[in-house]
């Protein structure tokens, strides 16, 4: 069996021993004679499994009594109308931080309920900074205020969240949640689709304050509406069951590690390892240069010549080293390094990235 190290941005990798232990339980569940993909999700066995993986997440993320955890179907995408239609809807105003493409994605579906103000941007430097955060926020006309936690494409991430007083903070966390501990409460509600860190694509996981549920406005169809799903406890219709079963896996492999804390410290070794060899590198760097600003998650990085690049991303893939071609926004190389890509993974790409150096200068 060749397995490659797979640094794509998502669908991205996944642990090893949970790939084995779901092929393990794949013909037969812990005696149910079918796999979760066959199994009723009406059924005991299921509701066991469903309940094990909420109980999980809050104990992963000390997730406070007041917060409802679901499991969504539609990707970050679907939270793109979801969040307005549901928050959108006392003051029919929100501010949006542009952070990235998926942030522009976010405030443009925004726009189809209500008003959007972008509060900031980095637009101006092809996203590959956090704009400093607006200082007068105090008394402002606003359901939300929604930020991109982590910057997929562009390799930027928030160091410090941002204060947002009695203002629900709203964050879009697909491509860091579970990297890092997060003080839930301070936002009013967390979205995140779990191809990138969590699970295979078909769940998203939402983390609702309860204040905020029931007010969604009247033209949301049902399946959008969070509150729904809060009282059915992700039951309402069929959820993607063998997904959440693959979270739940995931979610015992993090506890056994150590928790969030521990696979923070684990990730900021494996990020440090590349961004210094970028910086020390006279070949390649990476195109996001403020070190607070980097991403622990996606590494995008660059040659000066897209020939260089060409063969970098060529002779890497024949090493084992796949999936490394940076988003056509950024063009170059992205290294997406989430949770389950190994230390061991990050130390070989480096000594690729070394290798190749002294091999073309
Ligand atoms: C991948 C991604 C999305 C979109 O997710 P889908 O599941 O494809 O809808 C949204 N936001 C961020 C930050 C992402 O990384």
């Amino acid at each position: 069996m060749a397995r490659v190290f797979n640094f794509s941005a998502g669908p991205a990798m996944l642990p090893e021993s949970v790939l084995h232990r779901a092929a393990e339980e794949m013909l037969d569940y812990k005696g149910s004679g079918m796999s979760v993909m066959e199994m009723s999700h009406r059924s005991k066995v299921y509701d066991q499994l469903h309940n094990e993986a909420v109980d999980l997440l809050r104990t992963l993320l000390a997730i406070p009594n007041n917060y409802k955890i679901l499991f969504l179907q539609g990707g970050g995408t679907a939270q793109f109308a979801m969040v307005p239609l549901n928050l959108m809807t006392s003051r029919r105003k929100a501010g949006y931080i542009s952070t990235g493409s998926w942030s522009k994605k976010a405030l443009k579906e925004a726009k189809k309920y209500g008003q959007v103000e972008v509060l900031a941007s980095s637009e101006d430097k092809v996203f590959n900074y956090i704009p400093s955060w607006p200082q007068d926020l105090a008394g402002r006309d606003l359901d939300y205020i929604h930020i991109t936690t982590n910057n997929t494409i562009e390799g930027t991430h928030y160091s410090r969240i941002p204060e947002t007083g009695t203002i629900p903070l709203v964050s879009d966390m697909s491509s860091s949640f579970l990297s890092e501990p997060v003080d839930v409460a301070k936002y009013g509600l967390i979205y995140a689709g779990a191809q990138k860190n969590v699970a295979p694509a078909g769940v998203t996981v939402a983390i609702v304050r309860e204040d905020l549920l029931g007010h969604a406005l009247d033209i949301t169809p049902t399946y959008l509406d969070y509150k729904v799903h809060a009282d059915e406890n992700s039951l309402y219709n069929t959820p993607p069951c063998y997904c959440i079963y693959i979270a739940k896996l995931v979610f015992e492999w993090i506890r056994d590690l150590g928790g969030l804390a521990a696979m923070e410290k684990l990730n900021r070794k494996k990020a440090a390892l590349l961004y210094q060899a970028l910086d020390r590198s006279k070949m390649f760097r990476a195109t996001v240069c403020k070190a607070e600003d980097r991403s622990l998650m996606n590494v995008p990085f660059v040659t000066d010549s897209d020939d260089l690049n060409k063969k970098f991303l060529a002779e890497a893939d024949k090493a084992g080293l796949v999936t490394l071609k940076g988003h056509r926004s950024v063009g170059g190389m992205r290294a997406s390094i989430y949770n389950a890509m190994p230390l061991e993974g990050v130390e070989k790409l480096v000594s690729f990235i070394q290798d190749f150096e002294r091999r073309n200068s």
